[in-house]
């Protein structure tokens, strides 16, 4: 296995920076869209601003009630493209790193808006790392490029609006009743989301369990540390209607994670071990699919390169968010008809939403028809 996983990532390696130029938008469509005039300039604001989660959020890391966010607006002859970064404190960046990430980005210079390729490519060279910030400017490009050629993103990308798929429901860790409360609440949704990795895992799924059937989805967050035990658990849930576990093992514990997934009867889906398009090479033969956040990858561009690459490898895809506004998820979810599965319910979990889009309906994601990534400020 081992041996396999290496030659594969020897010859496999050119793959991922050579294989996909100029996806999209279709040069065709640009042409269509005439009485455009290619004369504006590109504008970049951008603004600090504080989620307030509705429930403390606890992870096997961390706890919080808070998440930083940066908004970001990019103007084109009159037309505003919305963005986001989402900055959970435990990945790194922040209101501070962002602004000044944002503050060295010139725009002004490209003179055509449509050569998404190019103008992403130069802003990951700003600076390594600051996968948020560069996603906060993909966004609002995606969403200001759809606005100019009038057309929402799932049709720039040829995908069936209908074929969206159920977003999974996060309840947090919490007292026994809490759980059965959360649960009880959260009836509308077809797949719920639980957080294990800590003492109490089985009492959680067996408390969900006594007032629930819906399956479950289950995100170890890198919880459990020796490949035994992870196997026992996985096996464990299979009996309870769990889908997939994602993350089950640190990421340093590539070895261990491969052997898990050779035995485990659930896929295993890569989260924190995947980060952009060259770690999908990387997690193929280690783990069964792929957990895509647009926070981590730099945006939609990437995000859809990843998409197409793990489906080359074979692998499964989710795609998941930060706790967002309803612009990042809604840039998001405009690629989920191409996933498996889709954890997008990070604008469901704040209280000051300041954006209207995508729109999660008997557990669905249901997308507008509006031009763009389909969001309106609120
Ligand atoms: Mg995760």
């Amino acid at each position: 296995m081992k041996q396999k996983r290496r030659d594969f990532l020897k010859t496999t390696g050119l793959l991922v920076g050579s294989a996909f130029t100029a996806l999209y938008p279709a040069k065709s469509l640009i042409e269509k869209s005439n009485g455009f005039k290619m004369n504006g300039k590109l504008k970049l604001s951008y603004k600090p601003y504080t989620l307030e989660l509705k429930h403390v959020f606890t992870i096997a890391t961390n706890s919080r009630t808070t998440t930083p966010v940066v908004l970001t607006e990019i103007e084109y002859d009159g037309m505003v493209g919305y963005g986001e970064a989402s900055l959970p404190p435990y990945l790194g960046e922040s209101h501070q790193t962002v602004t000044e990430f944002l503050s060295k980005v010139d725009l002004i210079k490209y003179e055509n808006v449509f050569d998404l390729e190019n103008i992403l490519n130069d802003i990951d060279k700003v600076a390594p790392g600051n996968p948020a910030a560069k996603a906060s400017i993909d966004i609002a490009l995606h969403d200001l490029v759809g606005k100019l050629l009038n057309q929402p993103w799932y049709n720039i990308l040829g995908f069936d609006k209908e074929k969206t798929p159920y977003t999974s429901f996060t309840i947090g860790i919490d007292t026994p009743d809490m759980v059965r409360a959360k649960v009880k609440e959260a009836e509308v949704y077809k797949i719920l989301k639980v957080k294990l990795g800590r003492e109490t895992d089985k009492e959680m799924i067996e408390t969900i369990r006594s007032v629930s059937d819906t399956p479950i989805t289950v995100d170890v967050n890198q919880g459990w540390k020796d490949k035994n035990f992870a196997l026992e658990m996985i096996n464990w849930l299979k009996e309870r209607n769990v889908l997939f576990v994602e993350q089950p093992m640190p990421k340093t514990q590539i070895d261990d994670m491969a052997w898990l997934t050779e035995r485990s009867p659930l896929p295993t889906i890569g989260d924190e071990s995947v980060q952009r398009l060259e770690d999908v090479i990387k997690a193929h033969g280690v783990f069964s699919g792929i957990n895509i956040k647009l926070m981590k990858c730099t945006g939609m561009r990437e995000a859809h390169k990843m998409i197409l690459l793990a489906r080359a490898l074979g692998m499964k895809v989710m795609i998941g968010c930060m706790t967002e506004t309803s612009c990042a998820i809604s840039a998001a979810s405009h690629l989920s008809p191409m996933v498996d599965w889709a954890d997008l319910d990070g604008a469901l979990l704040i209280k000051n939403d300041v954006f209207d889009g995508t729109k999660i309906i008997d557990g669905k994601l249901t997308l507008m028809e509006r031009p763009g990534i389909g969001v309106v400020k609120t």
